[in-house]
């Protein structure tokens, strides 16, 4: 039977523009969706229970956010959804195992991957408070629990080296060695940004040459990004990619990264790691001084007394962003929500990221072309992790689809003291996830909770 023509579809979706970045295509096509799955895309008429009309819009799949800290916040992820964010792989810091088991219970917004982190759930867990080397007994305990989190499904293990500077080059290499047994990736943050991060690239590329684990180098803007370090971090990536090592990088859109500002970020010489750069350039995005640029009295009570209290640090090169996107082993990540973040507080990326590669850098800039930045937030993210089941429209793959006006998508968040980090973008439609339609134009549905935990299966 050709099921084009004789099945009545719970949802379709009309005449839109269908973004094909398996087939490397754009053409006008019809999508039928069953449950939450896509039964075919064709050119042929269709019918269904309920019928979208995409007549002169964008039809995409689901974006995937390939690093941030949602974590199973519920408002992270309801800012993330409005601007077309249907998975994120988060775990950097506080996914522990009570969240993803809440995530596998309940469900979720959207769809939540997640990685373990060694530098805090997997070091506190086998109690190495301090920031100090773990011993060997430690390593090994770390070891167990690793495979723990893999076996249940962890996209990777992933280190915060700058936060967690006392971890040893035997800790890394004993849990990459874990990772590649399970065949996930290491995901690394350096451990210095600017200038001074470029010497400890070759820290993790031998790691991977000793273990021959795959690496994601994360939050590409953020690290190196600053004082003019981007175009010689990627000539690094380059050279080890020809080597034969399997590097890639993800990277946020904005020209300041937003931490809390008790964390190592701002220990003692920090303004050298970031070129000519001082406490004035720290916007604070929580608590009461929000919208505030920090004065040296201010930054000190801050950190002493509220060490969660969220900066900006307004630190990146605005150009470093457009050099990155250009290599297409750099994905596009948010990086959001790390910190406080409820109404009105926070930074703009967990609402702006994805409208703003595809208003700014496609439509107003021509950095890359609308399929090219596509398939960054979606099928090449998707393949870097293995996940088989999204990131394209094709019959077989989850309903998770954005429908949105090219010539119109734009992010409208900003940062505290110049609007708002939290304003939905404009020119997104309908947002889908596992074939329900949880966003409508800017505001959520009846029936959004319908995310799921990812999982990496063996
Ligand atoms: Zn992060």
């Amino acid at each position: 039977m050709d099921d084009a023509h004789e099945v009545k579809y719970d949802l379709v979706i009309l005449n839109g523009r269908v973004l094909d970045v398996a087939g490397d295509r754009i053409a006008e096509m019809n999508i039928g969706i069953m449950g939450d799955q896509i039964r075919c895309v064709t050119p042929d008429a269709i019918s269904g229970l309920t019928a979208l009309d995409a007549r002169g819009l964008a039809v995409a799949p689901g974006f995937i956010d390939f690093h941030s800290h949602v974590d199973g916040n519920a408002y992270s992820a309801a800012c993330m959804v409005k601007q077309g964010g249907t998975t994120t792989i988060g775990g950097e810091r506080n996914l522990n195992s009570k969240v993803i088991h809440r995530i596998e219970q309940e469900g979720f917004l959207i769809n939540q991957g997640f990685s373990v982190s060694a530098s805090f759930v997997l070091r506190s867990a086998v109690g190495v408070a301090e920031n100090r080397p773990a011993t060997d007994r430690e390593i090994r305990a770390m070891v167990n629990l690793s495979s723990r989190f893999l076996e249940h499904g962890a996209f990777g293990i992933c280190f915060g080296l700058e936060l967690v500077p006392g971890t040893s080059y035997q800790e890394i290499l004993a849990l990459a060695r874990v990772a590649k047994s399970y065949g996930r990736p290491i995901l690394v943050h350096l451990r210095k940004d600017g200038w001074e991060a470029l010497q400890y690239f070759e820290e993790i590329l031998s790691v991977a040459e000793e273990t021959g684990v795959s690496v994601q180098i994360l939050q590409l803007l953020y690290m190196v990004g600053i004082g003019g370090a981007m175009s010689t971090a990627l000539k690094i990536i380059d050279r080890a990619r020809d080597r034969g090592i399997d590097i890639t990088a993800d990277s946020g859109l904005y020209d300041a990264f937003s931490v809390c500002i008790g964390t190592g970020v701002f220990d003692a010489g920090w303004e050298n790691e970031y070129g000519n750069t001082s406490v004035n350039d720290l916007l604070i995005s929580s608590g009461i001084h929000m919208g505030k640029f920090c004065d040296e009295t201010l930054f000190r009570h801050l950190r002493a007394e509220y060490p969660e209290t969220l900066v900006s640090a307004f630190v990146c090169d605005p150009d470093a962003i457009t050099t990155a996107l250009c290599r297409d082993y750099v994905y596009v990540s948010t990086n959001a929500a790390d910190g406080p973040h409820y109404m009105g507080v926070g930074a703009p990326e967990i609402s702006g990221t994805f409208p703003r590669l595809l208003g700014r850098h496609v439509r107003e800039n021509n950095d890359l072309s609308l399929l090219e930045a596509i398939k960054k937030i979606t099928i090449l993210p998707a393949r870097r992790y293995g996940l088989t089941d999204i990131g394209s429209l094709e019959a077989g793959k989850n309903a998770d689809i954005v429908i949105f006006d090219p010539d119109r998508i734009i992010d409208r968040a900003d940062f505290v003291g110049r609007g708002s980090p939290d304003a939905p973008p404009e020119g997104i439609a309908y947002v889908i996830v596992n074939g329900r339609i949880v966003v409508e134009g800017s505001e959520l549905t009846e029936n959004s909770h319908c995310g799921r935990l990812l999982k990496k299966t063996l």
